[in-house]
């Protein structure tokens, strides 16, 4: 199992989604960020490419590597799916579970709790991401919801090993209108996760935030000490960017 999250000092993790488009573009890609990252190693950088690029980087020892789903058996009849302890076996040791785009293809609260309980089981960290689809009122509601369901069955010491992220919908950059929520937006709906989590758990967890974050913002995110990480979309897939992200990151 992984040191525990306070070691880990501040983290930001790379979700490249569906990109790039070629091979070549993704080893260009890892390299700038794999050779920024080993400049400040008190920042854990954590990269999700797509499962076919995944492989190639396994041995990479400067860089965590995580996936950007899992299905929730470790084999069988399941087509197009990735198992558990495929990535496990491959060294993964980070599992992003819940992302809003894959809700919004029909991933249930009932599949995001069977994923979380499948990579925790095989020994990995999952990066449940939580967050409302519109800013508003009802943002409380969404929180509630999908903590609860989402962790059903999952014990304390179970809890203590994700990494919760708050992920507005709203805010993640390829979105229609996205912008990114203030540093206050983001600490209200952090602080309302932890009282959810310690009220089920007795304890109120460090969170990531998620949503166009970039060079110009990550400092204000992160520089208050209930935001220990972020997951950068966009600006990720940009390596100058992202390596002077993980320089700002590592002088807070
Ligand atoms: C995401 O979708 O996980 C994300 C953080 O995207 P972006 O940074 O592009 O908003």
């Amino acid at each position: 199992m992984l040191p525990r999250k306070r070691s880990m000092g501040k983290i930001l993790i790379a979700n490249w989604k569906a990109n790039p488009a070629t091979l070549q573009d993704a080893e260009h890609l890892f390299h700038a960020e794999m050779k920024a990252t080993k400049k400040f190693p008190q920042v854990t950088v954590v990269i999700c490419p797509p499962f076919v690029y995944l492989a190639r980087y396994a041995s990479h020892a400067a860089v965590e590597l995580g996936a950007q789903d899992v299905h929730w058996e470790d084999r069988g009849p399941h087509t197009g799916e990735v198992s558990p302890l495929m990535l496990k076996e491959l060294g993964v040791r980070f599992v992003l579970v819940g992302h809003s785009e894959r809700r919004a293809l029909g991933e249930t609260d009932e599949m995001v709790n069977k994923k979380l309980k499948a990579v925790l089981q095989n020994g990995m960290i999952p990066v449940l991401l939580i967050g409302e689809p519109e800013k508003g009122p009802a943002r409380s509601d969404y929180l509630i919801d999908q903590l609860t369901r989402d962790l059903e069955g999952i014990d304390a010491d179970g809890a203590k090993k994700i990494l919760f992220t708050y992920e507005p919908v709203w805010a993640i950059s390829t979105n229609p209108g996205a912008q990114p929520a203030t540093p206050e937006d983001a600490l209200s709906a952090i602080h309302e996760m932890q009282a959810i989590i310690s009220k089920m758990y007795g304890f109120a967890p460090e969170v990531l935030y998620g949503g166009s974050a970039n060079v110009e913002n990550i400092a204000g995110f992160l520089s208050h000490p209930e935001i220990c990480g972020a997951v950068v979309g966009g600006a990720s897939l940009h390596a100058d960017e992202f390596g002077r992200m993980i320089d700002i990151v590592a002088q807070l």
